[in-house]
């Protein structure tokens, strides 16, 4: 039921507002905001359940890639969908559980010559690729558009995530990315994982509360949360301003920056 007062369905979201300093304002804020999903995956797709649940007003969900049966041991929203385009699978999970969410769907794969189309004109980007390469692309967009941005990666039972909404940057630790394979991954391991995403990215969005301080390591094999301490490095090409624009040349091989300006 809709509230005489306002457009808000007070009942889909009554847990969140009956929270005192949630309210009814911090859920306008979400249906207003715009967030944008990249990759459908194993981060994504927990990242885009509780985005669009929590009511989230605008997703784009950009995935270039297929629903494939070996996925479901974790990107969970795409059940039933084999064969499908992720961000098409996507869109029709979000539709049928909360009607609020208008999702644009992207099938596309994030390069520099489409990255500043993709991200601008939202909010918050939510970084949930499964490669070096796109975090890099994503991290000097995000920080050149001035874009808040929250990463995190898995491994087996491992993850970590950090939000960017200045300096340090994801180039701050790690300048360069290592070589790459594709990781074993616990599903839940990309649940938390992609939940942390989630409740980052309404906390930029409504100013509630504090994001996550430098870098957060999770080991769920262990059960051992730390949290590290992130400086700005002094010689990052992205904080220091050194590149203004994204160069094709800086996302090849080890993704170091080799072009400035
Ligand atoms: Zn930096």
């Amino acid at each position: 039921m809709r509230s005489m007062t306002s457009l808000i369905d007070a009942e889909r979201y009554s847990r969140q507002i009956m929270i005192s300093y949630f309210g009814e304002e911090a859920q306008e804020k979400l249906l207003k905001a715009k967030v944008v999903v990249i990759g459908a995956g194993g981060l994504g797709s927990p990242a885009i359940m509780y985005l669009a649940a929590a009511g989230v007003g605008k997703l784009t969900v950009v995935d270039f890639d297929t629903v494939e049966k070996s996925n479901l041991q974790r990107q969970v929203i795409h059940s039933g969908r084999i064969g499908w385009n992720k961000a098409e699978s996507a869109k029709e999970f979000v539709e049928s559980l909360n009607p609020d969410v208008k999702v644009k769907v992207l099938k596309e794969k994030i390069e520099p010559e489409n990255v500043v189309r993709i991200i601008e004109n939202h909010d918050v980007v939510v970084s949930c690729p499964d490669n070096f390469r796109t975090r890099f692309i994503l991290n000097d967009a995000c920080r050149i558009l001035d874009i808040p941005m929250v990463h995190a990666a898995i491994y087996e039972f491992e993850g970590e995530a950090m939000t960017i909404k200045h300096s340090p940057c994801y180039r701050c630790v790690y300048p360069a990315a290592p070589p790459s394979k594709v990781p074993g991954i616990i599903g839940a391991t990309a649940g938390v994982l992609g939940s942390i995403q989630a409740v980052e990215a309404m906390k930029i969005i409504t100013g509630i509360g504090n994001t996550i301080s430098g870098l957060l390591r999770i080991d769920l094999q262990n059960m051992e949360f730390f949290n590290i301490n992130v400086k700005p490095n002094e010689s990052c090409p992205v904080c220091s301003g050194r590149i203004k624009r994204i160069h094709l040349e800086n996302y090849s091989d080890s993704c170091k920056v080799v072009k400035f300006d």
